[in-house]
């Protein structure tokens, strides 16, 4: 399964590297990054056929070991970060994690300790968002930011705030689950934590698609694009492709989004002064239609002291790697 990306030159071979470990629900890719947040080389193990935590992590960290010694960079490593989802950065352990047989059970697996007996590197570990603030910090966006938060729009929303150069994340290990700040108090819509109105159940692709539901149902007699679809569920990808077509609906649907966004940034811009909100992943994509009503919505709700001084910017780190990446920026 190797991938060997490219031959080391001698000038390297002197140089130290980082491990990036991104662990899905489904498999674990895992890459060697140098400095400057290139992956050399790279790997990929299956997260989901083990059935303990321990099995799982003896799996991981010989396939880790392997790829090291393959490009013989064993006096070269200087430790390893994971994204992990669920991941508690202040103990290094993974509970509760729905998506993984071996680590659904509130009974925490201590995955750094485990990683670092078998492996003899130091090891740290974060939830996927808070990897993507450290990966825009050390090799994106963020660079020679001090202030910032990374929000990730993907399935659901995730946050990583950096608060003067160090990421929050609270006694419980835990800080910065913006998802999961109330967008609409009054009538909102149920979420997967329990509760209503979380901002994910707005503004994530689950969101939009949402949106679009609602939407449609109010008003059955407009046209747009989205009405044609009837045979699956709208998604995300369907509300980009129809705003980008010119539907009216669509574009109304990011507007809404967008609206709902910049409402609670206003509010997140109150609490850590940021200097930027960097946006990523998939529905990111959508940034032609979401950056305006965001911004609008930032300007005519943020204290006055803030308004025109917070940028909104793309993240600039590839998709495909931006996972690896930002867990690796743990271990340097
Ligand atoms: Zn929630």
């Amino acid at each position: 399964m190797s991938n060997n990306i490219l031959k080391l030159t001698k000038k390297d071979m002197d140089k130290l590297y980082v491990i990036g470990v991104d662990m899905g629900g489904t498999n674990t890719a895992f890459g060697i990054v140098d400095r400057r947040g290139d992956i050399l080389f790279r790997d990929a193990i299956s997260t989901a056929e083990y059935t303990t935590g321990k099995d799982y992590v003896d799996a991981l960290g010989e396939a880790i070991n392997n790829l090291i010694a393959r490009n013989n960079l064993e006096n070269q490593i200087k430790g390893i970060g994971m994204g992990v989802p669920n991941g508690n950065m202040n103990d290094g352990t993974i509970a509760n994690a729905a998506n993984i047989s071996w680590a659904k059970s509130p009974e925490p697996v201590q995955l750094t300790k485990l990683l670092e007996e078998k492996t003899g590197f130091p090891s740290k570990l974060t939830n996927d968002a808070n990897a993507a603030a450290m990966g825009e910090m050390e090799y994106g966006s963020a660079k020679g930011m001090k202030d910032f938060i990374v929000i990730t729009l993907g399935t659901g929303l995730g946050g990583g705030v950096v608060s003067n150069g160090q990421l929050i994340v609270g006694r419980e290990g835990f800080a910065g689950e913006l998802g999961h700040v109330t967008a609409v108090r009054h009538n909102g819509r149920s979420c997967g934590c329990g509760r209503v109105g979380c901002l994910e159940t707005y503004a994530s692709a689950t969101g939009v698609a949402r949106t679009a539901r609602e939407f449609l149902e109010l008003n059955p007699q407009r046209k747009s694009l989205l009405s044609n679809i009837t045979t699956r569920p709208i998604n995300s990808k369907d509300i980009f492709e129809a705003a980008v077509a010119g539907d009216e609906l669509a574009i109304e649907i990011f507007e809404f989004t967008g609206r709902i966004l910049g409402e609670a940034f206003a509010d997140f811009i109150a609490f850590t002064g940021p200097e930027a909100i960097i946006l990523f992943g998939g529905l990111a994509r959508a940034d032609k239609f979401l950056i305006e009503p965001i911004k609008k919505a930032i300007e005519d709700n943020v204290l006055n002291m803030y308004k025109g001084k917070v940028a909104i910017i793309l993240s600039e780190l590839n998709d495909a790697e931006a996972a690896i990446l930002g867990a690796s920026a743990l271990a340097w």
